[in-house]
């Protein structure tokens, strides 16, 4: 289904970015991960070279700080140079720093909002004019239901993810003429490295509180990117991937 597209995944590395690589790899795209850690990022590397399924494909990681403005725009650079365009751009990299506000420090929110939020701007910003130039594109962000309905303990978090929903609508406002799609995906609660800290009772009272009745795995994401990456007519939208969590 992404036979010839090229694909960026921001935290490509683990979880549920490495699952929409692997997927994007098994349906044919080249894919470029971007990681901060070296020997997550070579693990992940050697699992999308086994995913191949042509020869011609190209898998790339590199290591980037996606909250860096120039550090993003200089790999961005280097990657147009070598692979022509990039089709489809995957910002999923994000952080937690959970605390209730009367406690949360000032370095706990300017990270959470570096990373989660201002990196959506650093890669949208250094693949807009070339997008435009293409004549097409696809950007899918990876939000949280958090952002919809906020969470106590999480207010960086929830507003960097509910300002990830805001600048993706208004850049699907912004494109749409040049033939360049903008959506968000709401994941709910999914099993990864993100989630597996909290206690085994947070667990269980909130998977009481999904109408599906388990938790969500990366592969449940990863076919929602799937879905928007090749879905023409649909832009500016807000998948809740959630197991019917915030209906
Ligand atoms: P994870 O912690 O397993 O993976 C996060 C990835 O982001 C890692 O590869 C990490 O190296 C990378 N990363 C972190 N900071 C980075 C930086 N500064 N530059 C580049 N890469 C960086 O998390 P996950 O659960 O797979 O989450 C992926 C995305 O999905 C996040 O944006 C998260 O907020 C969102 N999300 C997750 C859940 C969940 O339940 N797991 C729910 C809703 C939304």
């Amino acid at each position: 289904m992404l036979n010839r597209k090229t694909a960026i995944v921001t935290g490509g590395t683990a979880g549920i970015g490495k699952e929409i690589a692997l997927l994007f790899v098994k349906n044919g795209a080249n894919v470029i991960i971007f990681g901060t850690n070296r020997d997550r990022a070579a693990a992940a590397l050697h699992e999308l070279e086994a995913a191949r399924v042509n020869d011609s494909q190209k898998v790339l990681c590199q290591i980037a700080n996606v909250s860096k403005t120039k550090e993003v725009e200089e790999t961005i650079q280097t990657l147009l140079s070598t692979f022509g365009q990039i089709d489809i751009l995957v910002n999923n990299a994000g952080i937690t720093r959970d605390n209730l506000l009367m406690k949360m420090s000032e370095e706990d929110w300017d990270e959470v909002l570096d990373v989660n939020l201002k990196s959506v701007y650093n890669t949208c910003k250094s693949l807009a004019r070339p997008m435009m130039k293409a004549k097409g594109g696809c950007i899918i962000n990876i939000s949280s239901v958090i952002g919809l309905v906020g969470n106590a303990g999480q207010a960086n978090y929830a507003a960097s993810k509910a300002g990830m929903i805001g600048f993706t609508k208004s850049l699907a406002k912004e494109l749409a003429s040049r033939g360049i799609r903008a959506n968000c995906i709401a994941p709910g609660y999914i099993e990864t490295q993100m989630t597996e800290v909290l206690p085994q009772q947070v667990k269980e009272a909130v998977i009481e509180k999904i109408p599906l009745g388990r938790i969500g795995k990366p592969n449940d994401i990863a076919q929602a990117a799937l879905f928007l990456a090749t879905a023409p007519y649909i832009t500016g939208q807000v998948l809740a991937v959630d197991g019917g969590m915030v209906i």
